[in-house]
């Protein structure tokens, strides 16, 4: 069963990969951010309620996240395996997911961890034109992302469940060490 999770700060290719990895593999491939953006998008209750925390470069709440993520776990595609990208983004979220998945009798294989330099994911983010990728909230979403999901690096690490990758080679390259721990 191909579980996965990807880490790694805002810029370091966890979109790109996860994508590329799930149409391989044939499992979706569940992106936060993604669910978020298309909720601000479509004005949802979660969506107006997530908005200022995006604009922001801010965490949106873990009880908004964290229901929305068992959710999108429960549905049928999701039973034969996933690529998560973007979450879990602090220890909470990460106890959280191990819990939930006791719970429904899940295991991920890895979680792995895309190194990249803060100076190459600035110069990323600013080429990828996202809303919320202006210099200011690129800046808080990587102090965000050191204070708050770094930590999940050794929480992972002490479960024997980390793999970290460098993140700063050409994307193909990267593709191919990630299809190896299938
Ligand atoms: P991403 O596309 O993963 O970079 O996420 C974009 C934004 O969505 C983040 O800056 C957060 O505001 C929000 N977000 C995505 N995933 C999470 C999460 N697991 N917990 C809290 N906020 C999240």
């Amino acid at each position: 069963m191909a579980r996965l999770i990807l880490l790694g700060a805002p810029g370091a290719g966890k979109g790109t990969q996860a994508k590329a990895l799930a149409t391989l593999v044939q499992i979706p491939h569940i992106s936060t951010g993604d669910i978020l953006r298309a909720a601000v998008a479509q004005k949802t209750p979660l969506g107006v309620e997530a908005q200022s925390y995006m604009e922001q470069g801010n965490l949106v709440p873990d009880d908004l996240v964290i229901a929305l993520i068992k959710e999108r776990l429960s549905q049928a595609d999701a039973q034969n395996g996933w690529i998560l990208d973007g979450f879990p983004r602090n220890e909470s979220q990460a106890a959280f997911l191990d819990k939930l998945l006791e719970e429904i009798d899940q295991a991920y294989r890895y979680a792995v961890n895309l190194e990249v330099p803060d100076d190459v994911l600035v110069q990323r983010m600013l080429g990828r034109g996202r809303a919320d990728d202006t210099e200011d909230v690129i800046r808080q979403r990587l102090q965000v992302y050191h204070n708050q999901t770094a930590p999940l690096i050794d929480f992972y690490r002490v479960r024997h469940k980390l793999v970290s990758l460098d993140g700063n080679i050409p994307p193909e390259a990267v593709l191919d060490k990630l299809k190896s721990l299938f």
